[in-house]
C-alpha cells in the first residue's frame, strides 16, 4: 500500500501548508495546485516547471495519483466508461458520456455499494470501500484528459454526475470535500451549479445537503410509488420510507433557486413498476406532496444476472403521457453506454465483451 499523500485530496491553501512542512515557499503550494488542477497532470514528472529537488521530496512525500487505468471500453454511441483501480486494488468506474449540447461526466463514490437495490448490478458487489476525495477528482481529472486532452481547458458546460456506483451520501465527507476542490476558479473549476448528486435516499444527508450554501443539484430515485414495493425493489426503503423522504425533499424545496427542480429518477422495469397504475399512483404521490420536482424515467439497463428486462418504448411513452397529464414535468432518460456496462446501475467492474450474455446487451443498445 502506498502510505504516501494523495495531493488531490488536499485543496489550495493545504498544499500550501503542506509543502511549508518541508520549508518550501508557499508559492510552491500554488504551483502544485495549478499544475494539478489546472494542468491536471499526475505525475510530478510532467511537472517541469517545478525545481528537480523540489519533485524529488514531493516523490518522497507524497503522490498525484492513486488511480491506475485497468481498461476503457468506447461503446457504439461514443460514451466511454474507465475501469481504474485503486492502490489497494479495488475496482472504480467512471464514465464520460459525449452529448451534442454538453457533455457529462458520471464518476463515483464507493468501490461497490452496500445498498441492495435489486435492479443494480453494482450492488451485487456489495460494499468494498468508500472513495476518498482525492480518488473522486482523480476520476474526474481521468475523464477529462482522456475526452479533451491533457491541460486542454474544460468545455463551459461539461457536467457532473455523482451517480456511478455506490451512495454517494455514503461518502459524503468525500463528496463535498471533491466538489470544493473542483469548484475553485484557478483550478478545475467545475462549479456546484454543474454537479447533480443522487440519492437512494438517505434522508438525514438530504437535510444536511439543503444547508449547504453553494451545493449541487439533487436527485432521488425512486423506483416505486408505494412502500410496499419500494421495500422490495430499494431496501433503504425499511429504513427511510416514502414519507420521511418526501417530507425531507419538501424541507429540501425552501432551499431551491428560482426555476430549479430536482429530480425522481423512476427505473423502469418491464411488468413490474411500469402500469397505467404506478404511473398515477406516482403522479399522486408527489402532487400530494406539492413537490417542485420532475421526474426522469430511466428504461432498466439489463445484465446478467439482473432479473428484470427493461419496459418497451411504446409503455414508457404511455407512463409518461400519463405523468405529464396529472401537470408532471417528465423526461426520458436515453440509455447511454448499454454495450459496454457503462449505462446506469450496470457498473460492476465486467470486463470486454466475452459471454453470449454480453453480445445480447450489444444487440439491445
Ligand atoms: N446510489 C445512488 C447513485 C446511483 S445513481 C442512487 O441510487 O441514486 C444510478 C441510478 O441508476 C439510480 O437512479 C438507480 O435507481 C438507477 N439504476 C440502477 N440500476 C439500474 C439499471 N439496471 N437500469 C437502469 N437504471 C438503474
Amino acid at each position: 500500500m502506498n502510505q504516501a499523500v494523495h495531493l488531490m485530496n488536499l485543496n489550495e491553501a493545504e498544499l500550501s501548508a503542506f509543502v511549508a512542512s518541508f520549508g518550501e515557499p508557499a508559492y510552491r503550494g500554488r504551483q502544485l495546485f495549478g499544475a494539478l488542477y489546472r494542468r491536471r497532470l499526475r505525475s510530478f514528472e510532467e511537472m517541469t516547471d517545478l525545481p528537480k529537488s523540489f519533485r524529488a521530496t514531493l516523490a518522497e512525500r507524497a503522490t498525484a495519483s492513486t488511480l491506475t487505468l485497468e481498461s476503457r471500453y468506447i461503446s457504439e454511441d461514443g460514451t466511454r466508461r474507465y475501469l481504474m483501480k485503486t492502490h489497494d486494488g479495488l475496482p472504480v468506474e467512471t464514465v464520460f458520456i459525449p452529448e451534442e449540447r454538453r457533455d457529462t461526466i458520471c464518476f463515483s463514490s464507493q468501490s461497490g455499494c452496500p445498498l441492495q437495490c435489486d435492479f443494480c448490478l453494482t450492488a451485487k458487489l456489495g460494499l468494498l470501500r468508500t472513495l476518498t476525495a482525492g480518488e473522486i477528482v482523480e476520476q474526474v481529472i481521468f475523464a477529462l484528459n482522456d475526452a479533451y486532452g491533457a491541460g486542454v481547458k474544460t468545455p463551459r458546460g461539461t457536467n457532473l454526475v455523482a451517480m456511478g456506483a455506490g451512495e454517494p451520501f455514503l461518502a459524503f465527507e468525500s463528496l463535498m470535500r471533491a466538489l470544493r476542490i473542483m469548484a475553485d476558479p484557478a483550478g478545475l473549476y467545475i462549479v456546484p451549479n454543474r454537479v447533480t448528486v443522487s440519492t437512494a435516499g438517505v434522508v438525514p444527508r438530504i437535510r444536511e445537503l439543503a444547508a449547504v450554501p453553494d451545493r449541487p443539484h439533487l436527485a432521488i430515485s425512486l423506483a416505486a410509488p408505494t412502500d410496499e414495493q419500494r421495500d422490495v425493489l430499494m431496501p433503504i426503503n425499511k429504513k427511510w420510507p416514502l414519507a420521511e423522504l418526501l417530507a425531507a425533499c419538501k424541507e429540501f424545496e425552501l432551499s431551491l433557486k428560482p426555476g430549479e427542480r430536482f429530480t425522481f429518477e423512476y427505473v423502469m422495469l418491464d411488468g413490474v413498476n411500469d402500469s397505467d397504475e404506478h404511473a398515477r399512483a406516482l403522479a399522486n404521490l408527489l402532487n400530494r406532496h406539492q413537490l417542485r420536482a420532475k421526474v426522469n424515467l430511466i428504461p432498466h439497463n439489463p445484465a446478467d444476472p439482473l432479473p428484470y428486462r427493461p419496459t418497451p418504448p411504446a409503455q414508457v411513452e404511455r407512463f409518461k403521457n400519463l405523468l405529464e397529464a396529472k401537470g408532471i414535468q417528465t423526461h426520458v432518460r436515453r440509455p447511454r453506454g448499454r454495450d459496454i456496462y457503462a449505462a446506469c446501475g450496470q457498473l460492476a467492474a465486467r470486463r470486454p465483451v466475452t459471454n453470449p450474455q454480453e453480445q445480447i446487451l450489444h444487440q439491445l443498445s
